[in-house]
């Protein structure tokens, strides 16, 4: 798993992290979402050993990224912001380089060149100079060179970014092909690249974990509609009296029918059923409310 722990970076006077701890758990794919200067490529720097925080640590399977950093960086595949891709090499001379450089064993030599180029669809241009290649080319490049030796852990920084909406499409699914075998965390600033792709998603707003939940998790309020088909005495007073209702609020109509949006603390739906089904109300509908991600994010962002 990767443990980050209170990470903190200043670039000068800019607090870029200010303690930033999460987890990600094998296997999971993960968004590290934020607004443009979060903080998401200095704490991907930090995770992946190119960058020193000037406090707190990273552990990738257990291994401290700083004091390990050959074996962690054996363990992970990185695709920054700017991958360095050499013009003038061909792309077929340019992955070869990358296995000789991650010393991959000759008798895997083909099998993994021929995995991570046919993976990534780059099988028509092995030829090609990469400085004839088109951004969305050039983005598979840096992600067949980031899972060339079938790492354990994938860390791409903003791997859609620049790319045409046709090239996104064949992006996100390759990476969620690639998340089969990988633990992936990637960085976005995109709320619908998150919402298509992840388990999970970390908020980083100004340098801080404003939020870290399952997308599941994150769609549910606690908050709930009732809609009866037809009003009933005392509804309101009745909701007020359950335990863990925080405040209620009359609709207008639903389709014509009386309707309630009631806040609770946790889920109250089960005990307003209880209550609806006591009280012999003519129940029509009864749902937890959800919630976008837009409209988390845009709470969180607006109220940091
Ligand atoms: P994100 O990836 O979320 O856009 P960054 O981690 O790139 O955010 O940047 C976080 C903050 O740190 C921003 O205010 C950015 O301007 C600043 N920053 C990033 N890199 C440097 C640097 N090398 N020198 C000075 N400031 C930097």
């Amino acid at each position: 798993m990767i443990h980050a722990q209170d990470i903190a970076k200043r670039y000068g006077g800019i607090e870029a992290l200010r303690g930033v701890s999460f987890d990600i758990q094998p296997g999971e794919i993960v968004g590290l979402l934020g607004p443009n200067g979060a903080g998401k490529s200095t704490a991907i720097k930090i995770i992946t050993g190119y960058l020193h925080p000037d406090a707190g640590y990273v552990e990738i399977d257990g291994l401290n990224v700083l004091r390990d950093l050959h074996a962690v960086q054996a363990k992970i595949g990185y695709l920054s912001e700017n991958t360095p891709l050499y013009p003038e090499l061909s792309v077929q001379a340019y992955l070869a380089m990358v296995a000789d450089l991650r010393a991959v064993p000759r008798s895997d030599f083909r099998g993994l060149l021929s995995d991570a180029i046919y993976g990534t669809g780059l099988q028509a241009y092995l030829t090609r100079p990469i400085g004839s290649l088109s951004k969305g080319l050039r983005q598979r490049l840096g992600l067949a060179q980031a899972i060339l030796h079938k790492p354990q852990f994938l860390i791409l920084d903003e791997p859609t970014v620049g790319l045409d909406p046709t090239q996104i499409v064949e992006i996100r699914a390759l990476i969620q092909a690639l998340a089969q075998d990988s633990t992936i965390l990637f960085s976005s600033h995109i709320l619908s690249e998150v919402e298509a792709i992840c388990d999970r998603v970390i908020i980083i707003i100004n340098g801080e974990v404003k939020a870290d939940q399952s997308l599941r998790e994150l769609s549910m309020s606690n908050n709930a509609t009732l809609v009866l088909q037809q009003d009933s005495a005392d509804v309101a007073h009745s909701l007020g009296a359950v335990a863990g209702v925080t405040s209620i609020r009359q609709l207008r109509s639903l389709d014509d029918y009386p309707a309630w949006r009631i806040n609770g603390t946790a889920d109250i739906t089960p005990q307003i059923y209880a209550l609806a089904r006591d009280r012999d109300w003519p129940l029509r509908e009864l749902r937890r409310d959800t919630v976008t991600l837009e409209t988390f994010f845009n709470q969180l962002a607006t109220t940091a």
